[in-house]
């Protein structure tokens, strides 16, 4: 099924909604272990967001992607800024004028993730978001029946696992053994924005 641009657009806005909504959430874990303002910085990209929602949502998917990446490159801030940019730039880039498919998921959330790995120089284990991206990347390669609630469960199972981690990566790993036992921001962040979409997907799968 061809995503048309009404499910695109309801899609991004959810997504692009329930950050602003966890605003706080995010704030208070970068409170812990950072400066506090993943949650402000990600409330200000995903308000650009969805100021400019139907210009987004009419371009071909590949470009939507992009848009909503560059949205973020230039109005989070931070780390996480140019990280989630690259994601969704990457995505775009490898999905390209063909029309989104679950088929092609697995190739074009996996170029997303390398980018972020690339960008960040990091990896899983380190306490950041690709704790939640590459198991995600894993369910979504894995396939099969019940794909959704599989790739919930990787999100959910990422963003926990953070928590005993010590942070190797970003501002956390300034702080050494004192970044264990809290749950990272941007994993937390990026699990919200994985299960937001994933609502759209369980109604197709
Ligand atoms: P900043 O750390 O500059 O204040 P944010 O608070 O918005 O930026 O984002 C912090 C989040 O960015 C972290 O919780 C982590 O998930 C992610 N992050 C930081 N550095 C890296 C990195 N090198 N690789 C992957 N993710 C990172
Ligand atoms: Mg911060």
């Amino acid at each position: 099924m061809p995503l048309e641009p009404a499910r695109l657009k309801n899609m991004i806005a959810a997504a692009a909604e329930r950050i602003i909504g966890s605003a706080d959430e995010l704030t208070a874990l970068d409170q812990a272990i950072g400066d506090g303002d993943h949650g402000i910085n990600m409330k200000r990209g995903c308000a650009e967001i969805l100021g400019n929602l139907d210009a987004i949502a009419a371009k071909p998917t590949g470009e939507a992607l992009k848009a909503v990446g560059m949205a973020l490159v230039m109005k989070v801030g931070g780390a996480s800024g140019p990280l989630y940019g690259s994601l969704f730039i990457a995505m775009g880039k490898e999905l390209g004028d063909r029309p989104a498919a679950m088929a092609l998921l697995p190739e074009v959330f996996g170029a997303g993730v390398s980018a972020v790995a690339a960008r960040g120089k990091s990896a899983v284990g380190e306490k950041t978001m690709l704790d939640v991206l590459t198991p995600v990347l894993d369910a979504t390669r894995a396939g099969g029946p019940g794909l959704a609630a599989r790739i919930r469960e990787a999100a959910a199972h990422g963003s926990a696992a953070t928590i005993p981690m010590r942070a190797t990566k970003g501002r956390a790993a300034f702080l050494g053994e004192r970044s264990v036992g809290h749950m990272d921001p941007g994993a937390r962040s990026s699990q919200i924005i994985v299960e937001t979409l994933l609502s759209f997907l369980d109604e197709r799968t």
